[in-house]
């Protein structure tokens, strides 16, 4: 279910570098992608530079990782005459694999993502390089994957798939960040995932993760909801942290990322940080 989008006021300058965009502009930002279903939008909120950036990461996730899944359960794209209609898998077969193409409509599509350890910085750890992950989610979304991956010859629904993680927590990072700037301002907090964001450093696993350790049980149940996004604040040391929890295919019961937005600028009241 997608509910109507919320209108939000123009931000004015690129919430990634600050530039006011130049002679080019400033364009509008789609918060959650569009790729995947996402409505909101929020008008003057990215420079041409930086658009191009995030677009890089985006398409990523979005034809790689999620090509299939997107093809699957009708998701809009961009360039629909260039949507392929066969997508990669790897047939296994008498533990030998072949990766093959299949046509979309009997593609053993599974949905996979990763449950990651709470980030790092929230669990008095910094500078990990690599993501800690303590389980894999997969979601079979036609209800027929193995029924297909027979079809085509195969003993599992063995997608041949690219997961990228730091294009996807770059994703992730970029949700909650552009909707942390919707909700309460882009001054209302120090923002700590714009560099990665710009690829300009790579500190991921500090910031985002899962919620809980060994988190697979801590997946909540599936909602109504395309995307949810919880904000809550965390205080560690002299420090409040805005943390948002962002979950995608929520309606599947896809597990929950926790991300680090920044550093609360302006105090706190009624428990959220205050709009600039
Ligand atoms: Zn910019």
């Amino acid at each position: 279910m997608s509910l109507p989008a919320p209108i939000f006021p123009p931000v004015g300058v690129c919430i990634y570098c600050r530039s006011d965009g130049g002679a080019e502009g400033l364009s509008r930002e789609h918060l959650f992608p569009y790729g995947l279903g996402g409505n909101y939008v929020l008008p003057e909120a990215s420079c041409a530079a930086c658009a191009d950036v995030t677009k890089r990461f985006e398409q990523v996730c979005l034809r790689q990782m999620f090509g299939a899944v997107r093809a699957q359960l009708g998701y809009p794209t961009r360039r629909k005459q260039e949507r392929p209609n066969e997508f990669p898998m790897v047939r296994v077969k008498s533990e030998a694999e072949e990766r093959i193409s299949v046509v979309i409509s009997e593609h053993p599509t599974v949905l996979i993502l990763f449950v990651f350890e709470p980030p790092g910085l929230l669990r008095g750890q910094s500078g990990i390089k690599v993501f800690a992950y303590n389980a894999v989610w997969v979601s079979d979304i036609t209800g027929s994957a193995f029924e297909k991956a027979k079809g085509v010859g195969s003993e599992l629904p063995l997608v041949s798939h690219h997961h990228d993680m730091f294009a996807f927590a770059r994703m992730i990072a970029k949700i909650a960040h552009g909707l942390a700037v919707a909700r309460f301002g882009i001054n209302s907090f120090e923002p700590v995932l714009t560099k990665l964001i710009l690829g300009e450093e790579n500190y991921a696993p500090d910031v985002i993760g899962g919620v809980a350790e060994n988190g697979f049980h801590a997946i909540p149940d599936r909602v109504d909801f395309e995307f949810t996004c919880y904000f809550s604040l965390f205080n560690l040391g002299d420090t409040i942290y805005l943390v948002a929890d962002i979950r995608l295919f929520a309606y599947l019961g896809a597990p929950v990322y926790r991300v680090v937005v920044g550093k609360v600028r302006h105090g706190v009241k009624d428990g959220s940080p205050t709009a600039s």
